[in-house]
């Protein structure tokens, strides 16, 4: 019988590990250097209010803007940041930024009144977490009140007993906390009594098909009555038809963020938008 190649499925697996291992340590070489020569930009989203139509805040995106594949989605390199601990100087980062955005847009008198950002849990974990967005609010001199911080419910239930003291801690700055992705987590509502929060943002999933399935509607409107029975705004994430935003305006639905009313846009197009929103 022919040996094919000489080499059994052991070397190929052994010799995939050790290319996807390497992969992993220049890719995380790769975006330590992105940060630290400033290849890393914040996009901003609009986050409009239903009933006005008025844009009232921005949520920050963070991109890669890599010299060799361009811009990379934070999907793709998020999670590294993660694993490896880089999320701690790559999250502040993002935070700096777009409060120092933030505080341009105050001088120019086009400020959203809102200015929301993604927490991962490790961020949450890390224990000086409060130190150092009070820190960027000082370093910065953008308002607390202005700035909304997003965590995931997954980022919420892994150290619960911490989380809402350190949850606390920050709305005591006079910082709002958002609960991101909503519905694809533990969906426990149990914690959104625990941790105080200030929005909660049903996941585009939910969204996308509000239109077309009467459950999916249902889901969405006890969100809806729920968030609101415990005083909180709700915000529809990934709106995509003038049909869902008919739906959620019907539901009661606070705030809306979506390509209908605009994609994740660098600064200056989001001034633009923000100028052409206030004229
Ligand atoms: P997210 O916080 O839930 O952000 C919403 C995502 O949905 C964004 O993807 C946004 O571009 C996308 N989106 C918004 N509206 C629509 C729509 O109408 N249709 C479609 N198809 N997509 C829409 P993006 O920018 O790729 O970010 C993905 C995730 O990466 C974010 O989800 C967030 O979990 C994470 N992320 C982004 N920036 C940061 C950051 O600075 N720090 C941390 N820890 N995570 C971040
Ligand atoms: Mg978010
Ligand atoms: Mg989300
Ligand atoms: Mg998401």
């Amino acid at each position: 019988r022919a040996k094919e190649g000489g080499r059994s499925r052991f070397d190929f697996y052994t010799e995939d590990l050790t290319h996807s291992a390497r992969h992993r340590v220049e890719t995380e070489r790769r975006l330590r250097d992105a940060l630290a020569e400033g290849q890393l930009v914040a996009h901003y989203q609009p986050q409009v209010e239903i009933a006005t139509g008025r844009v009232i805040g921005v949520e920050a995106l963070v991109r890669w803007r890599d010299p060799e594949h361009g811009l990379i989605p934070p999907g793709e390199f998020i999670p590294l940041a993660e694993e490896t601990g880089l999320i701690g100087a790559l999250g502040e980062w993002v935070l700096h930024e777009a409060c120092r955005q933030g505080v341009l847009w105050m001088e120019i008198g086009i400020a959203p009144l809102v200015v929301a950002v993604n927490l991962s849990g490790y961020q949450l974990r890390q224990g000086d977490i409060v130190e150092s967005v009070a820190r960027v609010l000082r370093q910065t001199g953008f308002p607390a009140e202005r700035l909304e911080l997003e965590l995931t419910e997954s980022a919420l239930m892994e150290r619960e007993g911490d989380t809402a003291g350190v949850l606390d801690r920050l709305r005591a700055h006079g910082i709002r906390m958002a609960v991101d992705d909503f519905g694809t987590g533990y969906s426990s509502f149990a914690y959104l009594r625990r941790f105080r929060l200030d929005v909660l943002k049903i996941d585009k999933r939910f969204i996308d098909e509000i239109d077309q399935q009467q459950d999916a509607r249902t889901i969405v409107d006890a969100i809806i009555a729920m968030g609101h029975a415990l005083g909180l705004q709700v915000l529809a994430e990934g709106v995509e038809t003038q049909s869902q935003l008919d739906i959620l305006r019907d539901q009661g639905c606070d705030l809306f963020q979506g390509y209908l009313k605009s994609r994740p846009l660098d600064a200056d197009a989001v001034t633009a938008l923000l100028r052409n929103d206030a004229g």
